[in-house]
């Protein structure tokens, strides 16, 4: 039995799918926790990020399992796990998330083209059980990121000569 109007549904989901949704603040305060900083919903960027590293050059999106149908098989239009799509109003509901997943891929390559590398962290990926992993995972990533934009030989050698000296001449001193 279904005892929700249209309207309380759509109340009820565009709550779900407001700003500051757990899943997002499991994803910053892990995130903050492991010593990265970040910009929220940077405007000027394609899809609004959740996330934005600038010194990773990294967009964070969490993407809500339901609307974003993780793990749904578009072909035979069928439910996972994580997103049951609803059989009332089904065909609005696989339309929906059809549009969801293609825009959402669209703003990756966008932003993929300006430069920026995007990780795409699920609701499901931040549930208790799963959230450290997972959080573990995406330090690591940004980790990687980081090594790979600014490789060895973008890095000064150590001023090797000059230690030295300094360390000559305090030894001098010491000798006089
Ligand atoms: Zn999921």
């Amino acid at each position: 039995m279904d005892r929700l109007t249209a309207q309380q549904r759509h109340a009820n989901m565009a709550a779900i799918r407001s700003k500051d949704t757990k899943p997002e603040m499991i994803a910053r305060h892990g995130l903050c926790k492991r010593g990265f900083r970040y910009r929220l919903n940077h405007k000027q960027l394609p899809g609004h990020p959740d996330l934005v590293l600038r010194k990773y050059r990294t967009c964070i999106f969490v993407n809500g399992c339901f609307w974003h149908g993780h793990l749904v098989d578009m072909q035979a239009l069928e439910s996972s796990n994580c997103c049951k799509i609803p059989n009332t109003n089904r065909y609005f509901w696989v339309e929906k998330i059809r549009k969801n997943k293609e825009r959402g891929r669209e703003e990756q390559r966008q932003l993929a083209q300006m430069g920026w590398h995007c990780i795409t962290v699920w609701e499901c990926e931040l549930k208790p059980q799963k959230r450290e992993t997972t959080l573990d995972s995406i330090a690591f990533t940004l980790n990687h990121i980081w090594l790979q934009d600014h490789g060895a030989r973008s890095i000064p050698y150590p001023k090797v000569e000059e230690e030295d000296m300094q360390m000559s001449m305090a030894s001098e001193r010491e000798n006089e």
